[in-house]
C-alpha cells in the first residue's frame, strides 16, 4: 500500500505542493519518499524515511517546475531499499517518470520477458520499474515523435495486457503532461482533483480537502486521464471494467476524512460500529465503557455506543509519534511497538467491564499485546470486538499483513482465538455484516480476498506460496 499523487498546472512550481499532499497520504507508507518534477529537465528527490525526514526546504527548492509526481512507500515486494524508492524514470521513449500503489502479480516474469526479450535493465526490485519499462516498450513501437493521448491510451492498453495485479498509476510525460490510470480491477483507489488551472490526482480525497481542490470522482476501474500542459482533460475508458475495489481501504487503510469510489470511509466505518453492536448484544455481553483502539476504530466504537447506549470512554491513550503498527515491516517491531504506542488510563479502566472496539486481528500479535497492557490498568473484564470480520487469507494486491500460515483464524476458531488473545469474550463482525456495511446500499463488487479467500484474479496455491517466499525473503532496509 502507497500514497501517490500527481499535479499539474501553469506558471507555478508545484513541488512544495505535492510536498503537502504526501503529508496527508503518510498513513499510506511511511517507509521511503519520493517526488520527481519537470520544467525542460528532471528535478528528483528520494529516499529513506517519511515525507518529514526525506524533505526540507533546501532539497524542495530544486523541484521546480509546473508539473510533478510523488509517492509515500510502503514496500511489499523488495527490500524496501532506497533503490526501491520511487518515482522511477526512464529516458526512451520522449522520457517517463512514474509512481504506483499496488502490487503487480507477474512482477517476476515481466521482469525477467522484459531483460530477456526487450533487452530492458530493471536495476531494483520495484515493481513500478516494470510497469514503467512495459508502458515505455509500449510507446517505442509508436511512429509519431511527440506524444499523442492515442499513443498514450494504446501504451496504458499494453499494460493492461501484459501487468496483472493491483496498480493505481501516476506518471509524468517528457512533453510536460501528466497521465493517470487505474487497473482494470480497479482495487487501488485513485481520485482526481481541480483548482482553477491546476488538476491533480491522488490516492485519497483528503488531499484535495487540504490542497483546496475540488474533487471531481475517481478515475474508472480500466480509465486513463491525460492532462495536457495546457490544462486539457482526456479520458478514456481502455479496457472493460471489473471493479472490485478493496475493502480493506474502508475498514482499516484509509483516512477516516476520505471518500473512495463514492463511498465515505467514515460513514463505512460507523455502519461497521452499528452493524457491531447487533453482535455485541447478541453476545450478552454489558459492558461498562467502550474504549476504542485508537485511531482507527474510533468511529466505529462511537457508533457503537450510539446504538447501544453503553458509555464511550478514551481509556486507551495513543502516543501520535508512533508508526502504525500494521505497516511496521518486521515482526519485532510490530511486537514491541504495541507497548510504545498505547497507554491505559488506570483512572477510567480499574474494576470496570471494558469492551474494547478494534478494525482487526491478523495474527493476534498485537491483540495479545493490547489486552496485556489493558489489563494493567486493572479493569475487571476486557471483551474484544472487532467490527472487520475474520481474516484468513494473504493480500497479493499490495497489503503485506501477513502470509498464509500466519493468520491467527486459520486454524482457530473464534473461542480459541479469544483464549489466545487472553479475552474474556472476543466477538467478530460477520463476513455479510461487514460488506453490506461498507457498501450502504450501493451495489458494489468488493475484492474481499483477505477475509473470503475469493480473488478477483486466478490465483494457484503455488502462486500463495512463491508470494510468500518472496515475502519471507525480502528484508528490510536496515536504518542508521
Ligand atoms: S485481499 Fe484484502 S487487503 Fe488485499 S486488496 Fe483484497 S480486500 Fe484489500
Amino acid at each position: 500500500m502507497c500514497g501517490i499523487v500527481g499535479i499539474i498546472g501553469q506558471g507555478r512550481d508545484v513541488g512544495y505542493d505535492l510536498y503537502e499532499a504526501m503529508l496527508t497520504l503518510q498513513h499510506r507508507g511511511q517507509d521511503a519518499a519520493g517526488i520527481a518534477t519537470f520544467d525542460g529537465i528532471l528535478h528528483l528527490k528520494k529516499g529513506i524515511g517519511l515525507v518529514q525526514q526525506v524533505f526540507n526546504r533546501k532539497n524542495l527548492s530544486r523541484l521546480r517546475g509546473p508539473v510533478g509526481i510523488g509517492q509515500a512507500r510502503y514496500p511489499t515486494i523488495g527490500r524496501g531499499s532506497p533503490e526501491d524508492s520511487q518515482p522511477f524514470y526512464v529516458n526512451y521513449p520522449y522520457g517517463v517518470a512514474m509512481v504506483h500503489n499496488g502490487n503487480v502479480i507477474n512482477f517476476f516474469a515481466l521482469k525477467e520477458e522484459l531483460q530477456k526479450v526487450h533487452r530492458r535493465q530493471l536495476n531494483s526490485s520495484s515493481d513500478v520499474e516494470a510497469i514503467l519499462n512495459v508502458f515505455a516498450d509500449e510507446l517505442v513501437h509508436k511512429d509519431s515523435s511527440a506524444f499523442s493521448a492515442d499513443d498514450l491510451f494504446d501504451a496504458v492498453g499494453g499494460v493492461f495486457r501484459r501487468v496483472q495485479g493491483a496498480y493505481s498509476v501516476v506518471a509524468m510525460l517528457g512533453d510536460g503532461s501528466l497521465l493517470a490510470f487505474r487497473d482494470p480491477l480497479g482495487i487501488r483507489p485513485l481520485v482526481m482533483g481541480r483548482k482553477e488551472t491546476m488538476t491533480a490526482f491522488a490516492s485519497e480525497t483528503v488531499t484535495f480537502d487540504f490542497l483546496g481542490f475540488e474533487n471531481l470522482g475517481d478515475v474508472s476501474a480500466g480509465e486513463a486521464v491525460h492532462v495536457s500542459t495546457d490544462g486539457r482533460i482526456t479520458r478514456r475508458q481502455i479496457s472493460e471494467p471489473n471493479h472490485h475495489p478493496c475493502i480493506f481501504e474502508w475498514v482499516y487503510f484509509a483516512r477516516p476524512d476520505s471518500v473512495i469510489d463514492g463511498i465515505g470511509v467514515l460513514e463505512a466505518r460507523r455502519r461497521l460500529g452499528k452493524t457491531l453492536a447487533k453482535r455485541c448484544r447478541e453476545a450478552g455481553i454489558e459492558p461498562d465503557m467502550v474504549v476504542p483502539v485508537p485511531d482507527t476504530g474510533r468511529p466505529a466504537a462511537l457508533a457503537l455506543t450510539e446504538a447501544t447506549g453503553w458509555r464511550l470512554s478514551e481509556g486507551l491513550i495513543r502516543n501520535r509519534y508512533i508508526q502504525r503498527t500494521f505497516i511496521m515491516p518486521t515482526q519485532t517491531k510490530r511486537r514491541s511497538s504495541v507497548r510504545q504506542k498505547f497507554n491505559p488510563v488506570r483512572s477510567e479502566l480499574a474494576g470496570r467491564k471494558v469492551l474494547l472496539v478494534d478494525d482487526t486481528i491478523v495474527r493476534g500479535n498485537t491483540s495479545l499485546e493490547l489486552i496485556k497492557l489493558v489489563r494493567q490498568a486493572g479493569p475487571s473484564k476486557v471483551y474484544y470486538a472487532v467490527y472487520g470480520s475474520t481474516l484468513r487469507s494473504p493480500c497479493i494486491y499490495g497489503i503485506d499483513m501477513a502470509t498464509r500460515d500466519e493468520f491467527i483464524a486459520k486454524d482457530h476458531p473464534e473461542e480459541e482465538i479469544e483464549r489466545l488473545i487472553g479475552a474474556d469474550r472476543l466477538i467478530y463482525q460477520t463476513y455479510d455484516d461487514m460488506v453490506a456495511a461498507v457498501a450502504g446500499g450501493r451495489k458494489m463488487n468488493f475484492c474481499t480476498a483477505c477475509f473470503s479467500g475469493k480473488y478477483p484474479t486466478p490465483v494457484t496455491d503455488a502462486d500463495l506460496d512463491r508470494i510468500a517466499a518472496e515475502r519471507n525473503s525480502a528484508k528490510p532496509y536496515p536504518r542508521t
